[in-house]
């Protein structure tokens, strides 16, 4: 999608793979100045090379005061997606209070707190600004031995319109994107049974899972002013998984 992010700020997380590194390269691709947030810096060490000029942070988002220090100084954002997640695959009856804390501190209290610094940030300088949720279809389709982190998406839908709610009248949108499977590192291990993938796939109408560059497009559309009027709100890349 050709936008024109020019001399605007965008803070990405989970930057260093997948749908956060692709969405580092086209932010950076269409002008905007980019602050990348990873776990790993072999990762950021290469996307840097890759994207010339990117503000690399390596943090791990789970840990409260590690992330504060590392971002609490960052400096001023216009756009923020927040991306990174684990997703620690476990049966119900088997999750452990390590998953359950690790799930929720990575792919929900960081967003609260990563979320919090750059609004502050946006409000002190009186402009509008536009926060992307990465979420996922299992905030409204329950998905085999993922009840920890689709408890994280559920409740991230309930924190995407808290904040669209809050933080509209400083001209601060925030929307969600809720992809289906999508074959990335996360994609390929949630998915990795064959068979069940088989019939998954066949379950989607348009009998695809998305790709990766679908849902970053959703990303840039919604941190857009193509999408000025759109708050609180959150659009399935899901090959019409939904409507099935
Ligand atoms: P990947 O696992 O491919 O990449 C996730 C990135 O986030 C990695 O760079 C990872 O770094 C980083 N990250 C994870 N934990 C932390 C942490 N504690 N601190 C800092 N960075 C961290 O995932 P995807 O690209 O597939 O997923 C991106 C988003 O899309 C997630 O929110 C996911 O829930 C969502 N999503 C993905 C779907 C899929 O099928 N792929 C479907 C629906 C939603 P490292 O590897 O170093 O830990």
């Amino acid at each position: 999608m050709q936008l024109n992010f020019s001399g605007l700020r965008a803070l990405v997380t989970g930057a260093g793979k997948g749908i956060g590194r692709d969405t580092v390269k086209a932010l950076h691709a269409s002008g905007a100045r980019v602050v990348a947030v990873s776990r790993t810096n072999a990762d950021l060490v290469s996307l840097s090379k890759e994207c010339p000029g990117i503000k690399p942070v390596c943090v791990d988002l789970g840990d409260w005061e590690a992330t504060e220090k590392a971002l609490g100084g960052v400096g001023p954002m216009d756009l923020l997606v927040n991306n990174a997640a684990v997703a620690l695959m476990r049966p119900f009856l088997e999750v452990t209070k390590e998953d359950f804390d690790r799930s929720f501190s990575v792919n929900l209290r960081a967003v609260f707190q990563v979320s919090q610094i750059v609004a502050r940030g946006m409000i002190n300088r009186g402009v509008p600004g536009s926060i992307v949720n990465v979420s996922s279809m299992v905030a409204h389709v329950p998905f085999p031995s993922l009840a920890a982190y689709s408890s994280t998406k559920g409740a991230m839908t309930t924190l995407t319109k808290s904040m669209a709610l809050e933080l509209g009248p400083y001209k601060i949108r925030v929307n969600s994107v809720n992809p289906m499977v999508v074959l990335t590192a996360m994609g390929q291990k949630v998915s990795a049974d064959p068979e069940f993938s088989r019939k998954l796939k066949e379950r989607h109408p348009l009998k695809k899972f998305a790709e990766v560059e679908d849902v970053v497009n959703s990303i840039l559309f919604l941190l857009s002013d193509r999408s000025a009027s759109t708050s609180g709100s959150g659009i399935l890349v899901d090959a019409g998984y939904l409507a099935s």
